[in-house]
Order: structure tokens, then C-alpha cells, then sequence
């Protein structure tokens, strides 16, 4: 779908196969900016180029003018098509410096961080060609210009992107959606991310990567809904560990998920169990 004069968001519907052989429907979205050339943000899994590709030549263009991918981070549903689609199109691979080891190296990814169904999911390590920092533009072509805004906690090398003009933001996976699966590296340094966004003028469209995309005052609900949900599952994972010191991992996901109204059944999730633990360096 159209969101703006430049912007398309392609919705990604893909399956993971936990370690229960249960299938967990998710979607990821990805972008395409249409110029002269072309330009995405994040590529989806595996496979994601067919849909791409299709899109981009129901719109009457050519996938070959792919000019740049910039990946919001290297997990497997933003990564997974990024090497044939480079390998197709010859497209600049950007990315933040934090990322660029596990976008180079996907094996490296899978051991440091084991996502079920990680090899389905990711279509191989892809050279990073420009590494981008906090405050940097990326020059896409004559009036296409991404400002990049480093927002880590959801992983090291998140970035978020406004796009000059059209009033948008990328977000990739910063703010968490309640009632969706928690997954982050650091609940405090991602609120402070969050915060960035907050205080952004010209954000009237919100492009996450896993929702719809949202515009004007929702789109301030939605930052400052992704910020309390954040604190209340922080602030119950410090009130069971502190109380219950004997509780192991598991058993104080099941507490707080149970506590903030989510579904206990997320525990059996090694990466949601994770994403709460990472509070605990804080007691
Ligand atoms: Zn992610």
C-alpha cells in the first residue's frame, strides 16, 4: 500500500516453528521508496525478494534499479531476503556499525542469539557496503533523504529513520506493541530510544515494522502506550526477582507475563524469557 508520495509499505506474512513443533504466525513489514531509483528498508525473510519483486513491477518498475537496502537491524525477518536481493540488484547494503557483525556473519548470529527456525528465516550473510551513526543523513538521491537516529535496546545497532518531507518515521522493531511477544535486549536503554522518537517533530506517519502504519495522534498514543508497557514489564520482573529470589527465569516470565495480562504460554519462548531477564542486571 501507498502511505506516501514516495513510500509503499509490503506487509510480510511468514511462519516460525518453535521448539513445541507449534507454528507461530508473524508478519514483518518492509519498505520501498520510490524515486528514480529505488530504495527499501529491511528486506523480510527468506524468500521476501518474490513479493518485493512482484510489487515493485505491479508498479510498473524494474526490481534492477534497486539502489539501496537499509536494514533497521540484523534480525532474521529484516535481514533474511537482503542477499538476494544485493545479489540480484547490486544494491548498497546499509546498516549501523552494531549490526554489521551479524549481518556479515549469520552463523555468528544463530550461535549468539538461537532463533527458532533461524535458517529458514535468513538467506545468508550479506556484505554491509556503509555503516551509518546517530545523526548521519543517508542520501538517497536528489530529495530523498533518511536521517538516521540511533535507537538501541531492541538490539545494539537499531536504527530509526524520518524521512525529510513526507513526515515519516521508520521504526523498525523499537516500539513494542502490548499484547505482542516481548523481545528486547535492554527494557531502560530502550525506553530512552523511545524517547528519541517521542520528542521528533515531523512524525505524522509511523512505519514499524510490526504493525499497521499508523498516523497523527495515534501515532503519539502508540509511542507513549510501547513506553508504559515497557516500564511495567520491567518494574514487575524487579518486584518477582527481588521478592522471590529462588525463582529461576522461567518461572518469573510466567509470573510477570501473567502479571501484565499476556499469555503465560510466551515463557516457553527462549527469547521472550530473555528479553524480561535482561531487567535483572538492574536489581
Ligand atoms: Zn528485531
Amino acid at each position: 500500500m501507498q502511505v506516501s508520495k514516495h513510500v509503499h509499505a509490503l506487509k510480510i506474512p511468514f511462519n516460525i516453528t518453535i521448539d513445541s513443533g507449534k507454528k507461530l504466525e508473524r508478519f514483518v513489514y518492509c519498505f520501498i521508496i520510490f524515486g528514480s531509483k529505488i530504495h527499501l528498508v529491511d528486506s523480510g525473510v527468506s524468500s521476501s525478494e518474490k513479493l518485493i519483486f512482484d510489487y515493485i513491477r505491479q508498479k510498473g518498475r524494474n526490481p534492477e534499479d534497486i539502489a539501496s537496502l537499509t536494514l533497521t537491524h540484523s534480525h532474521p525477518d529484516h535481514i533474511g531476503a537482503a542477499k538476494s536481493i544485493r545479489d540480484f540488484s547490486g544494491c548498497t547494503i546499509i546498516a549501523h556499525e552494531n549490526e554489521k557483525d551479524w549481518i556479515e556473519n549469520t552463523e555468528k548470529q544463530f550461535a549468539d542469539r538461537p532463533v527458532p527456525g533461524f535458517s529458514s528465516l535468513v538467506g545468508g550473510s550479506v556484505p554491509v557496503d556503509k555503516t551509518v551513526e546517530h545523526g548521519e543523513e543517508i542520501n538517497l538521491e536528489e530529495g530523498l533523504r533518511l536521517h538516521v537516529i540511533h535507537t538501541p535496546g531492541h538490539s545494539r545497532g537499531s536504527i530509526s529513520m524520518s524521512l525529510d518531507y513526507e513526515d515519516i518515521l521508520f521504526s523498525g522493531d523499537v516500539i513494542p506493541l502490548p499484547g505482542d511477544m516481548p523481545i528486547y535486549d535492554d527494557p531502560l536503554v530502550l525506553i530512552e530510544s523511545i524517547e528519541k522518537l517521542q520528542r521528533l517533530k515531523n512524525r505524522s506517519i509511523l512505519l514499524s515494522s510490526w504493525d499497521e502504519p499508523r498516523v497523527g495522534n495515534l501515532v503519539d498514543t502508540i509511542i507513549s502506550d510501547g513506553i508504559k508497557h515497557l516500564r511495567q514489564l520491567h518494574n514487575s520482573v524487579m518486584e518477582v526477582a527481588t521478592n522471590q529470589k529462588t525463582v529461576d527465569s522461567l518461572e518469573m516470565s510466567k509470573i510477570v507475563l501473567h502479571r501484565v495480562g499476556l499469555p503465560t504460554a510466551m515463557a516457553s519462548i527462549p527469547l521472550v524469557v530473555r528479553s524480561l531477564s535482561s531487567s535483572i542486571k538492574y536489581i
